[in-house]
C-alpha cells in the first residue's frame, strides 16, 4: 500500500511541500465490468499547504483505463486528469467536514485516495467512441459494423376478426 508520512514533510504553517511520487493503480469494478488501468504505475503530484487552521492535500495524475464499452462491449478506453483536494483542519474534532478519511495519525493513505478519485472522475458511460450505436437489442448484432433495422412485426389481421368474434359470443 502506498502511503505518505506527514512527518517526512516537516512542514510548518504558511509553508508548502511538492512531491512527485508512484502511484500504484488497481483495477476498477464499473456497471458490472472490469477496468483495468494501463499503466498500472502513474506518476503523480502531491502538494501539501499548511495553514494555521489545516492543511490542504492535493493530488494530480493522469489515468487511463482499458476496459469493455458499455454499450457494444468492444475495446474502450478512457483518459482521466484526476485534480482531487482533501482538507483536514489542525483541530477537526468531531466534524467529518473538516477531516479526510485518507489520513490516519500521520499518515496518508494515498492508493484508496487515488483510488476514490478515479471512481468520481468517471463518466457515466465509458463508450469506445462517443456515437457508439451498441448491439441490436432484437438480434445483438453490432450496430456499428452492421447497421440495421428490424421491421416491426405486424399483428395478422385474422386475429384481429376472430378477437372481434369471441368477444361477440361472450
Ligand atoms: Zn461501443
Ligand atoms: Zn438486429
Amino acid at each position: 500500500m502506498k502511503t505518505f508520512n506527514l512527518r517526512s514533510a516537516r512542514l510548518r504553517s504558511g509553508e508548502e511541500f511538492r512531491d512527485e511520487i508512484e502511484l500504484e493503480l488497481t483495477p476498477l469494478e464499473y456497471g458490472g465490468q472490469r477496468y483495468l488501468p494501463v499503466p498500472d504505475t502513474v506518476p503523480a503530484e502531491l502538494v501539501l499547504s499548511r495553514a494555521s487552521t489545516g492543511t490542504v492535500f492535493r493530488l494530480r495524475f493522469v489515468a487511463r483505463l482499458y476496459g469493455p464499452c458499455y454499450r457494444c462491449l468492444a475495446d474502450a478506453v478512457v483518459e482521466l486528469g484526476i485534480d482531487a483536494r482533501e482538507y483536514q483542519a489542525t483541530n477537526p474534532e468531531d466534524s467529518d467536514e473538516l477531516r479526510t478519511p485518507y489520513l490516519s495519525e500521520d499518515t496518508l493513505e494515498l492508493d484508496a485516495w487515488a483510488r476514490d478519485a478515479i471512481a468520481l472522475a468517471l463518466p457515466e458511460q465509458i463508450l469506445c467512441r462517443a456515437d457508439c450505436k451498441g448491439l441490436c437489442p432484437m438480434c445483438g448484432k453490432d450496430l456499428n459494423v452492421e447497421p440495421h433495422e428490424h421491421e416491426e412485426e405486424r399483428a395478422d389481421p385474422r386475429w384481429a376478426v376472430l378477437a372481434e368474434l369471441r368477444d361477440k359470443l361472450d
